[in-house]
């Protein structure tokens, strides 16, 4: 077995993200110490139920203590409160990270508050689920996931690759982007797929001349994939949206005028171009499965229990994924 990377972990947030590293960490037993803070006694205490760590307390300051690695699991619009706080605690030579799904904003937040001597490395998994708190994690959630850095300049080289043999040894590849990039990727990516199934389930919720129980009954045509992303956490999406607002928007604009010129050729009748786009789109969706980020099982595996595409799927995935878990990952 390889040897353990830091001596102390702390664990400041432990949700969805803060307990599948907890669970990973454990299991592979990269750090001698895991100090697990949460925001509330509620969440602190099912940490502590499911042995996430060693110690466990709502003083973010007080795990951060003495720690060589330090991450941040947190709503994105916390990241400033949570690095002010825990500044006094932080040890010469430590590593300070993050996992927030925006990264310029979460560097205006944390940055001021580093003190010289800390390493402060920006990161986002891109590896999540629509479920959320520390019973929605699981070990294989960052298994063939990109990892991605936003290094600042000056960056130590030596401590970005210990952070990045962390990763990898949790099942991530990594990848290095400056932050305005970041920002811009993802909200095509990740931030405008839900703002857009937010959307289309809020709006179906709204219709009068069809019923909510007709939406309901009638899901499996489509609408039910949007409601997956809709369901996911409010508070950490409305944070994406408040923090990554320059790139959404600029996304939002190309998708509406894209949206607009479809409209467009269903009002023209313009089959070919209608054709043309969809074929393209199916091209896309081929390339998502050769890159390993999605199975080629129809409708993304779901089907009646004990359909052979479902015992395929089964084996495809880690045994021991709790059922609670075993949603199908996505980027965030
Ligand atoms: P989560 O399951 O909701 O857990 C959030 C954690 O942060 C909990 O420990 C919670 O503590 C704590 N917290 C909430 N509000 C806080 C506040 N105002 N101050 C301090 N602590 C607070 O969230 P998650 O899904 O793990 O997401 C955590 C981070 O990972 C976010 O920045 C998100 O953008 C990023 N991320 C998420 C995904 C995803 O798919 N979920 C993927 C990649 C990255 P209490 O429960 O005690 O309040």
């Amino acid at each position: 077995m390889s040897k353990p990377i830091f001596e102390k972990i702390a664990l400041v947030g432990i949700g969805l993200i803060g307990s599948s590293l907890a669970r990973i960490i454990c299991r592979e037993v990269l750090t001698g110490h895991i100090a697990v803070a949460s925001r509330t006694a509620e969440t602190l205490q099912r940490a502590k139920e499911l042995k996430l760590g060693d110690d466990y307390t709502t003083d973010a300051r007080e795990a951060a203590r003495g720690a060589d690695l330090i991450i941040v699991s947190v709503p994105v619009g916390a990241c400033g409160a949570v690095a002010e706080e825990i500044q006094p605690a932080l040890k010469n030579g430590a590593i300070l990270t993050d996992v927030g799904s925006a990264k310029a904003s979460v560097i205006a937040q944390m940055q001021p508050h580093v003190p010289d001597g800390v390493h402060f490395i920006p990161g986002h998994p891109l590896a999540g689920t629509e479920k959320s708190g520390p019973d929605a994690g699981f070990a294989e959630l960052f298994e063939n996931r990109w990892c991605i850095f936003t290094p600042l300049p000056g960056t130590d080289p030596a401590a970005l690759e210990k952070l990045s043999e962390f990763w990898r040894r949790c099942g991530s590849k990594i990848d290095t982007m400056d932050p305005q990039h970041h920002d811009m990727t993802l909200a095509i990516v990740s931030h405008l797929p839900h703002i857009i199934a937010y959307n289309i389930v809020g709006t179906a919720d709204d219709l009068e001349s069809v019923t909510k129980s007709e939406v309901i009954k009638y899901s499996a045509s489509g609408f039910r994939d949007f409601t997956r992303l809709a369901a996911s956490d409010p508070t950490m999406w409305r944070d994406v949206c408040l923090h990554n607002k320059d790139a959404i928007l600029e996304m939002l604009a190309r998708f509406s005028e894209d949206l607009a010129s479809l409209q467009r050729a269903i009002r023209w009748g313009d089959g070919e171009k209608l054709f043309d786009l969809f074929t393209r789109t199916r091209a896309v969706r081929c390339s998502v499965i050769e890159s390993g980020q999605d199975v080629d099982l129809a409708n993304f595996g779901r089907q009646a229990v004990g359909h052979p595409q479902v015992v395929q799927e089964q084996q495809y995935q880690v045994a021991s994924v709790p059922i609670a878990a075993a949603a199908t990952p996505y980027v965030s």
